[in-house]
């Protein structure tokens, strides 16, 4: 791999190196802080096509990959995540253990972007199993799972995704085929809609104990 691009980044009173580096195919983006890891994530990409390395640092999936390494370091992201890391270390075992919110034992757990996911089988609950490494693919979806989580819906720009996690190659599955699959498997609903004249898509989950229960019909 060598270095192909490096771009000075300030934050916080301190300057931050990007580096992306490559082989032609296969490409790494890490923050730097005094010529060490600024933290522990590496956003990898490989490209369909080799592209030439004078050139590849203006393509688009290194300019996601560059800015995901910068609002990482902005955020803080990492030093989040090994916050709640260590804090749920004695508990790990806890979290395929019972439901966090019926206390039942049954939980099914499946692999879905990486990581496990627990569903309760008595109230429909759905939880993940926290990560410690992340990419772009992840960093948008997790946008997604989490927002859902957080505020119980989540809307984006359909060109995002079009573009983003979702992105259609030409021998692969389709944009909708790619979507319907990951909702499925995330046990999401979602649906079209546009605002300001633009395609836009609403994320939500139905649990048992939200929306469609407490719906009634007269009485
Ligand atoms: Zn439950």
């Amino acid at each position: 791999m060598a270095i192909i691009k490096t771009e000075p980044f300030e934050n916080d009173g301190k300057t931050y190196e990007i580096r992306v580096e490559g082989s032609g195919w296969d490409y790494t983006v890490r923050a730097f802080l005094n010529g060490k890891p600024a933290n522990g994530y590496r956003y990898c990409v490989s490209l369909p096509t080799a592209f030439d390395l004078r050139t590849v640092a203006d393509i688009d999936a290194i300019k996601v990959l560059l800015d995901a390494a910068k609002r990482d370091v902005e955020e803080g992201i990492w030093e989040q995540y090994v916050d709640a890391y260590v804090k749920t270390l004695s508990k790990t075992e806890d979290q395929a253990l019972g439901c966090r919110n019926c206390a039942t034992r049954t939980i099914t757990v499946s692999t879905v972007d990486q990581r496990k996911m627990f569903e309760c089988t008595n109230c429909g609950a759905i939880w993940y199993e926290q990560r410690v490494m992340t990419n772009a693919y992840l960093v948008q979806v997790d946008d997604i799972t989490e927002g859902v989580e957080r505020d119980g819906g989540y809307e984006t720009d359909t060109s995002l995704l079009l573009n983003g996690a979702f992105r259609a190659h030409e021998t692969g599955p389709s944009f909708e085929d790619q979507l319907r699959s990951w909702a499925i498997q995330n046990r999401l609903q979602y649906e079209h809609f546009t605002t300001s004249g633009r395609p836009h898509l609403r994320f939500w989950r139905k649990t048992r104990s939200g929306p469609q229960a407490t719906s009634t019909q007269g009485s």
